[in-house]
This record gives C-alpha cells, structure tokens and sequence, in this order.
C-alpha cells in the first residue's frame, strides 16, 4: 500500500497527464492502467477485446476517475496511428506511453511453425515500433515517458521462448536507440522488466503449431501480482529510470550474463527444464 504522501506525491505529478496504455484488458497492463486511474491520470486503454475493456473503463468511471478505451490491434500499424490520433482528440496530447501489449510462446525452435515468430514479432516488438512512432512527436515535447515492458528474457536467451526472446531484445534496441537519439530532448526511455507474474500470458502462448498452450504451468497464484508491477512504473517515471529490473534473478541475469554467460546458460536450461511438460529436457 501507499503511504497517504507518496500517494499524493503521486496524485500531484500524474494529475491530468495523459497516458496510453497498450494490453489493458488483462494483467500487468490492466493494473498500470487502473494504476494510472487512481493517480489521476486520463488513461486511454487499448487492446483487442472490446468487452473487457469496456468493463474495466466502466470500473475505473464508476470511482470517478477519467479513462476511455480503443479497440486496437497493436500488429496493425493503423490501429496504432488510429490510438494515438483518437487519444489526442480526446484528451489533447500523450504525456506517457506504455507499450505493455504482448504474447509469449513454448516451443523448441526445431519443431515450431514459423508462423508463430512472426506472430510475436508483429505483436510485442512491431506493436510498439507502431505506436511509439505515432505518440513520439507529443511524448518529446511533454518530455514525457516512453515505456516498454519487457521481461529477462530481453537480457538473455530463454529456452522454448525463441520469438519471445527475440521480439523483446528487439524491443531492447529500438528503445535504447530512441534514447540516444532524444537526448537532448528530455525524453526519458524506461524499459521494466517484470519476474513471472500472474497474468493470462501463459494460457494465451503460443505452441509448436500456433495454437494457444490454454494453461499454465505456473503455479499463477504464488507469482509476482500485476498490481505490484504496476507500482512500480510510476516510481520508475518519478526517478526517470532507464531499466527496473524487479526480481533478484532478473538483476543477477543484467549483472552476469555479460561476465559469466554460460553459468547463466546452464541456470536458465535448468530453470525451464522443471517446468512441467516443458518442451526443454
Ligand atoms: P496478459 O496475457 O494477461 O495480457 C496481455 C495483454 O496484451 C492483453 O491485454 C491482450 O489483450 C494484449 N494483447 C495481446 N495481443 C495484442 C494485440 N495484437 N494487440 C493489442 N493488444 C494485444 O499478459 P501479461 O499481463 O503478463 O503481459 C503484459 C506484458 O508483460 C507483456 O509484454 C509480457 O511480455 C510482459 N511480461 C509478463 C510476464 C509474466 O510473467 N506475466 C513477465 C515479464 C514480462 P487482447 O487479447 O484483448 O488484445
């Protein structure tokens, strides 16, 4: 829980600033979205399924606080423009983006259907190419913040994750690059990378074949919860921090993979080898 000041230091730095949230209709995004809400942002929420994000919007207006929705399929390089050209009718300009949008997969490279990488590269690194593109031009000159979600498997390859891996290394060096390029802007670029955390990515990813696992191998409940991941990205915004890594074995991946790769090979092949029914043996 917040403290009553840090809840109104939050209240008075995110009143009125308008953030886009991207993959609001379900975990991690659907708490920085409510997030946002009870800070006093107004929030644009966007995503695929139109039910659910009328529902959670309906929520967040029932506590009097300000959010609207666009259905948007952030794979569609028109849906995005549509996004940010809707937001900004509505509420003027982009202060925040958060591109939280993704799909993830299990499958050994060997026996998966390419289709499947182009599916995750279209959603979780194109999805935010798309829309970071069109919100750049108001998020530079509010000196805003551009954040990306991402996850360990954006430091170091995970095994059975291959077009996950690679769409959020992707994402990785589209966002540094736009940092460099905006450094003299005051643009802060925040990349946050969550531990496992209970969401329905893991019911929703994709197999060999494409279709979708429909369980987790998690046990969901005792994971990371979205609502602290969410927390988290404001403080992040606050500090203007470039990474937030937010579990131990996220930060000793960053610190080690670079000195002592193949240790940390070797504990990630372990690590999604218990998993059950993991394609890694
Ligand atoms: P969820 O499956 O719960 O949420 C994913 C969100 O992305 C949904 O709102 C979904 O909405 C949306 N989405 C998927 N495809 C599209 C698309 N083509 N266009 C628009 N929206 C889309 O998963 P999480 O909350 O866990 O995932 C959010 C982010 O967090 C992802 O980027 C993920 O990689 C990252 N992450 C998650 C971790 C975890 O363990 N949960 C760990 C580390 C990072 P809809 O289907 O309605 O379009």
């Amino acid at each position: 829980m917040l403290s009553r000041t840090n809840f109104n230091m939050m209240n008075k730095l995110f009143k009125d600033k308008v953030i886009i949230v991207t993959g609001a209709s379900s975990g991690i995004g659907e708490a920085i979205a409510r997030e946002f809400a009870a800070n006093g942002s107004k929030v644009m929420l966007a995503a695929r399924s139109e039910e659910k994000l009328s529902m959670i919007v309906d929520q967040i207006n029932e506590k009097k606080q300000e959010a609207s929705f666009i259905k948007t399929d952030v794979s569609l390089e028109q849906d995005c423009r549509k996004l940010v050209e809707k937001t900004v009718e509505k509420y003027g300009t982009v202060n925040i983006l958060v591109n939280n949008a993704g799909i993830s997969m299990r499958a050994l490279f060997k026996d998966v259907d390419l289709k499947v990488l182009h599916t995750l590269m279209n959603t979780n690194f194109w999805g935010t190419v798309y829309c970071t593109k069109y919100a750049l031009p108001y998020l530079i000159a509010n000196k805003g913040s551009l954040i990306g979600v991402s996850s360990v498997a954006g430091f170091h390859g995970l095994p059975g994750r291959t077009g996950y891996s690679a769409s959020k290394f992707a994402i990785h060096g589209f966002l540094e690059t736009i940092r460099i390029e905006n450094l003299k802007n005051g643009l802060h670029v925040m990349i946050i990378a969550p531990g496992f955390t209970a969401s329905e990515i893991r019911v929703h990813a994709l197999t060999a074949t494409g279709a979708e696992q429909g369980t987790s191998p998690r046990k969901e409940k005792r994971l990371m919860t979205p609502q602290y991941v969410a927390k988290c990205v404001p403080k992040g915004i606050v500090k203007r921090k470039r990474n937030m890594i937010l579990t131990w074995e996220g930060r000793f991946t960053a610190l080690f993979q670079r000195i002592i790769p193949t240790v940390v090979d070797w504990s990630y092949y372990t690590a999604m080898s218990r998993e059950p029914d993991s394609p890694v043996k």
